[in-house]
């Protein structure tokens, strides 16, 4: 990380200067790594006590900078500068091959994306801020990105890429005296897209998403930067197409009965028009139905596509399409509650603060799941400390009192038995 963090330009004027930039941005993802934002102040009395400690060991930080410069440095550090981290780490993954598992068709990736908001306030806010008024008059502000990440139905790790920020980029643009026309989620899948493409330009594609995205406009965008694409598409949104489906008689169709008795009905037709306007493009439309024992359907999932459905590879098609839900459950709902404090206020700031922490916690993320999918030292911590909070728990509490020279020794440590442990700790 931290040949990454001193590549990120210092526009500062040198002199001025306590704290490096790299020290800056590498005490914040220590923060967000170790999920404490008590860290450094930890670390900082450890420093005092024992004239070292486990920032500059394990992160090579020299000086731990105080809270306020942090805020400070990072609020003028242009957030695009963090996304070649994200371009490497995808890189690094490739080389070793651990992306092979992801292939969801040959040399195809799928990339499932949603929008989620990380800051929000009242108050604080600034231009590029998406703003909603509310009935009493009060307003509020956020800030929220359109996220992707690589996932697999099979795998339980997903791969961030660099979000999207969704944010208006000038001043809001009045439509009328009551209205401005603000950035929204599909307006940034359109940019998040078109950055995907020139970020990996040989690497394919399919674009997974939910009902915001199944029109025209953005599935053309998807087909002409060459990528595939399974957009959610509910009868209530598509009328037309629904009409049409209605009037064949029968629709293509498998059912299969799982254990549980429940039937999986899976239907679908190709080539169906979109809408009604003699533009439309044609799709492949289909849908996923669960009947449980006593006859009633309890739920119905359905999708359009631009790959062609057959009976070899509907099911697969299904799980690829039902797999997006893990952009919320293992991405979001982790960054959210599970000790990463991606809703904790770290501050607005003038600039880019805000927007910078959220990309500092998703690399965070990001390395806990490449440890997860490749380092056999922490998979073994893993096993032997149960779930990943209580792992995290214990080495929070490891740090606060022995210093280690490297994640590794860190993690030895945690593996030893607990005589093992005893000798270490005297030769300490
Ligand atoms: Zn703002």
């Amino acid at each position: 990380m931290t040949s990454h963090f001193d590549a990120v330009t210092d526009r500062r004027q040198s002199k001025k200067c306590t704290y490096s930039q790299s020290d800056v941005l590498m005490s914040a993802f220590a923060c967000m790594y170790f999920q404490q934002p008590s860290l450094l102040h930890f670390q900082r009395k450890m420093q005092e006590g024992r004239h070292k400690n486990n920032c500059r060991t394990l992160f090579g930080i020299e000086k731990i900078p105080q809270d306020s410069q942090l805020r400070e440095v990072l609020d003028n550090i242009p957030s695009d500068l963090l996304a070649p981290v994200f371009k490497d780490f995808f890189g690094r993954l490739r080389r070793h091959k651990h992306l092979e598992d992801y292939a969801i068709l040959p040399n195809v990736l799928m990339c499932s994306i949603d929008g989620t908001q990380y800051y929000s306030s009242k108050k604080i806010h600034c231009e590029h801020c998406l703003h909603k008024e509310h009935k009493t008059g009060e307003k509020t502000y956020s800030h929220a990105v359109l996220q992707g990440a690589i996932m697999h139905p099979d795998k339980k790790q997903v791969i961030p890429v660099m979000p999207e920020p969704i944010q208006n980029s000038e001043p809001a643009v009045k439509v009328s005296p009551l209205k401005e026309k603000q950035d929204c989620e599909t307006k940034a899948a359109k940019r998040f897209i078109e950055r995907l493409k020139s970020t990996y330009p040989r690497q394919r594609f399919l674009i997974c998403g939910d009902g915001l995205m199944s029109h025209q406009p953005l599935i053309n965008e998807v087909l002409a930067k060459d990528m595939h694409y399974i957009f959610v598409c509910k009868p209530g949104d598509h009328k037309y197409l629904f009409e049409w489906l209605n009037d064949y008689p029968e629709l293509p169709s498998l059912e299969i009965t799982d254990k549980k008795g429940r039937t999986h009905q899976y239907r679908w037709q190709n080539k169906v028009p979109l809408h009604g306007q003699a533009d439309a493009i044609l799709v492949n439309y289909f849908e996923h139905k669960i009947i449980n024992s006593q006859g009633k359907v309890t739920s119905t999932y359905s999708w359009v596509t631009d790959i062609e459905i057959n009976e070899k590879n509907i099911i697969k098609m299904v799980k690829a399409g039902r797999c997006r839900w893990k952009i919320e459950n293992e991405c979001f709902n982790t960054l959210k509650n599970q000790g990463y404090h991606l809703e904790h206020n770290y501050g607005h700031g003038k600039e880019y603060l805000s927007y910078n922490m959220y990309l500092l916690t998703l690399l965070a993320f990001y390395c806990h799941q490449i440890f997860e999918l490749t380092d056999k030292a922490y998979q073994a911590c893993r096993k032997r400390y149960g779930s990943k909070q209580s792992l995290w728990e214990t080495l929070r509490v490891t740090i606060q009192f022995f210093i280690f020279n490297s994640w590794e020794a860190m993690l030895s440590f945690l593996l030893m038995t607990n005589d093992e442990q005893d000798e270490f700790i005297k030769k300490m």
